[in-house]
């Protein structure tokens, strides 16, 4: 209940002009004036304000909060819209100009060297030809040849695609772009690479306790003698160390005057290899593939990088590589 203003009359004022002087003396030590919501002057903003004078000073305060946040949030949304819009379009066009000089140089660089390694991966100077003997249709019968054929059906063909497979993995990962050639690949004809090696394995007959070991041999009319010679000792070498098979003393006429020779371009080196026996040397060609691959894989590196075989002087070295490597 409230008591009449007029027979009280020791009470404080509550005419119209003295409210809002006691009630801002009461708050104002703990809250200052809101200048802010005051001065705005939009409409939506003005109704937020008028309606927040209105409420009691709590709710007035979470409202007057609530509203703060807004405009904040509202604020951090176009500043982050207008980074993304930017940032994009950067992405989408860099004019050199708005790079230092030194940026602007590495980037030329990058481009050109990324041009360059594109190019790499289609020149013939990074290529190597590896034939898989037998593998593919024999032109004379129009069938498969299987090569040497062992009692229990295991093929020459077989042995040498396998080991020939390996090689190519270990040479590519060396950086070289390397065919894996059928044995009367189309490809072959004039063929133009850093050097061929065509892959092949001896007979699966007993033939004596001797008939064991690997043949390496080059082109008897070779146009590229001292390459070839420098393969073939390269090879000897690292498929003796990765093996430990001997040398095989025989070189039969087959081998030097192969049919893969005659069809290579002049300047390309290139060897056949007999891997070793099917019969008396069976278990390394079957189960110990990887080293077989790996002995001829460091034999045309140790070439191709003009290292120098075990057991060659420096002086036969300078005298084999005197015809420069295509
Ligand atoms: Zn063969």
């Amino acid at each position: 209940m409230r008591e009449s203003t007029a027979g009280s009359p020791a009470r404080p004022s509550q005419n119209s002009a003295s409210v809002p002087q006691t009630r801002q003396a009461d708050r104002g030590w703990h809250r200052p004036e809101r200048p802010l919501l005051k001065r705005r002057s939009h409409p939506q903003e003005i109704t937020a304000a008028s309606y927040v004078s209105d409420l009691p000073e709590e709710e007035e305060e979470r409202v007057e909060i609530v509203i703060r946040f807004g405009t904040v949030f509202r604020s951090m949304g176009v500043i982050l819209l207008t980074a993304v819009v930017v940032a994009t379009l950067l992405t989408w066009w860099t004019p050199n100009e708005f790079l230092p000089q030194k940026s602007a140089d590495q980037l030329a660089i990058a481009h050109a060297t990324q041009a360059r390694q594109q190019l790499a991966t289609h020149i013939p100077e990074r290529t190597i030809g590896i034939v898989s003997g037998h593998r593919g249709i024999y032109p004379s019968t129009g069938q498969l040849d299987p090569g040497a054929v062992c009692p229990d059906g295991l093929t020459e063909q077989q042995i040498n695609e396998n080991v020939a497979i390996k090689v190519k993995s270990l040479l590519e990962r060396e950086d070289y772009q390397v065919d894996l050639l059928d044995e009367f690949d189309e490809r072959l004809r004039s063929y133009h690479a850093l050097a061929v090696v065509s892959i092949h394995a001896d007979s699966c007959d007993y033939i004596n306790d001797l008939a064991t070991g690997f043949k390496i041999a080059g082109f008897a009319y070779s146009t590229v003698p001292d390459a070839d010679a420098r393969l073939v000792a390269c090879l000897t070498d690292r498929y003796a160390a990765a093996t430990g098979l001997p040398l095989h003393p025989s070189i039969t006429d087959d081998m030097t005057n192969y049919h893969n020779f005659q069809e290579l371009a002049p300047d390309t080196p290139g060897v056949v290899i007999e891997i070793g026996f099917l019969h008396l040397d069976r278990i390394l060609l079957t189960e110990r593939a990887d080293a077989v691959a790996y002995g001829i894989a460091d034999g045309i590196l140790c070439f191709l990088r003009n290292e120098l075989p075990a057991g060659e002087s420096t002086e036969t070295l300078l005298e084999t590589t005197a015809t420069p490597v295509p």
